[in-house]
């Protein structure tokens, strides 16, 4: 279907998140029009395979009009109540649904409406807690170099990228960040992993004092930076360092929820037990905007039957439609068995991706479950990486566009090393693998040719 003069009013009209402004006409964005199961339309009716479920978010597949109907059928029951002060069924419905798949104690759900409000949430209530606590001044929230946890102002402090940053400092004080996961550039063990990464979370409350550290956050697996996952004893030790110090510990889990990684919580599939879980995208598949922030009963303690509430809130956390389809999306979730199906898969997802390690330019393939990195490199035995200017070249320059031509939605991300990241709906199966990997065949060897890599080598 043409576009209608669409790409003429976007580039006049629209300010896309975290993309430039183009010049007119030059190098415009796709503009989507359609999806169904793995694969989306744009309005020049070009196909793509969505290799990154549109933004880590459409768990269950495009086109489930299951999940349009119950929203339609929400709006016309009830569109619109507030969780301020009132209920509706829809949010208690899904409050103890997702209390019933978290790991322990945590049943006590707050909505919002996406990630940044659930981590910005996360840290508010760990603030308030310590300070009904008797603790006032435990208010820092220590995350890891490179991760991304959002953009408002309070969750941007807490994201560790500097970039990101940078065009809004100050951002809310507060914010420490300490070494990532990245086990294939590890600088703090020689060799042998002594989990040098946990022991900085412990030197940085020790450095801030601990009186003064309300949270430490992270990712089960770290998007930012390409899929980094932890070390086996990582997040038993991050547990173990909060528990020293009185600091809760928060998983921010707005990617790896919800079947990412092979269980509705990946803190159940990677064994540990948070104070808090942070979720969102995957919660409704994308059809509505939910995010959720699951709390251990213990934090909820302080504030039950005392004339004191949790000062925040949100007009659309919890909207009615959005918990409807949630639910919706959950018993789909679990009518075709997606976590198994995940699991079952995931070992052929990622044989496809490491199909590619004969390429030169194939650093490290590193992720878990239905989320994986590739990290491209220079110098495969030296692991040199491409310079800040041979990366933009490479990934926005050449690598963006030919993947949209080649018909494959993924990220080609330079936050950290250059690295490809892959996270297609979770119904995904061996054809789409094997598309993924015959697509990143054919653009990595042109990659390779283009930088002169030799590919004999
Ligand atoms: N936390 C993590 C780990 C994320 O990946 C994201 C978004 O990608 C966020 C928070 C922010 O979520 P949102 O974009 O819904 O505000």
């Amino acid at each position: 279907m043409p576009s209608d003069g669409l790409q003429e009013l976007f580039d006049r009209h629209v300010w896309g998140h975290f993309t430039t402004i183009k010049l007119p006409g030059v190098d415009s964005y796709r503009i989507m029009e359609r999806g169904e199961g793995c694969y989306v339309w744009d309005t020049d009716g070009n196909r793509y395979l969505d290799g990154l479920a549109g933004l880590f978010t459409v768990q269950v597949g495009h086109g489930r009009s299951e999940l349009a109907a119950v929203g339609a059928a929400q709006a016309e029951t009830l569109a619109y109540f507030p969780l301020w002060s009132y209920a509706h069924r829809p949010a208690v419905e899904l409050a103890a649904r997702l209390a019933s798949y978290a790991p322990g104690d945590l049943n006590r759900v707050f909505f919002t409406t996406g990630g940044s409000e659930a981590v910005e949430s996360a840290w508010k209530l760990a603030r308030q807690y310590h300070r009904m606590m008797g603790k006032p001044h435990k208010y820092k929230a220590i995350s890891r170099y490179l991760s991304y946890h959002g953009t408002s102002l309070g969750a941007l402090a807490i994201t560790g990228v500097p970039a990101f940053r940078e065009p809004f400092e100050p951002v809310t004080p507060g914010g420490f960040h300490c070494a990532n996961t990245n086990q294939y550039r590890c600088y703090l063990c020689a060799g042998s992993c002594n989990l040098g990464c946990a022991t900085d979370i412990e030197q940085m409350i020790l450095r801030e004092g601990p009186d003064t550290v309300a949270a430490v956050f992270v990712e089960p697996v770290q998007n930012a930076g390409g899929c980094f996952t932890a070390p086996d004893e990582y997040f038993a030790e991050i547990r173990a360092i909060c528990d020293r110090y009185d600091v809760l510990m928060v998983s921010d889990e707005t990617i790896c929820a919800y079947g990412r990684l092979g269980e509705m919580y990946a803190s159940t599939r990677l064994g540990y037990q948070p104070d808090i879980i942070t979720s969102a995208k995957g919660l409704t598949s994308g059809y509505s905007p939910l995010g959720a922030m699951i709390v251990s009963d213990r934090l909820a303690e302080p504030f039950i039957g005392k004339d004191v509430s949790f000062m925040h809130g949100f007009t659309f956390g919890g909207h009615p439609v959005s918990c409807a389809v949630a639910l919706a999306n959950l018993d789909i979730i679990e009518r075709e068995g997606l976590l198994d199906h995940v699991k079952a898969n995931e070992a052929g997802f990622r044989a496809a991706l490491e199909g590619l390690r004969d390429l030169p330019i194939v650093g490290d393939v590193r992720g878990k479950g239905y989320f994986y990195g590739i990290e491209l490199v220079k110098d495969r035995t030296t692991k040199e990486s491409f310079s800040k200017d041979e990366s933009r070249d490479l990934l926005r320059g050449f690598i963006s566009n030919r993947l949209l031509e080649l018909g494959l939605l993924c990220r080609a991300d330079d936050r950290g090393e250059p690295v490809i990241q892959l996270s297609p709906p979770l119904i995904a199966g061996p054809e789409q693998f094997d598309e993924i990997a015959g697509i990143l065949r054919t653009l990595l060897t042109e990659a390779c040719d283009r930088i002169g890599l030799d590919r004999g080598a």
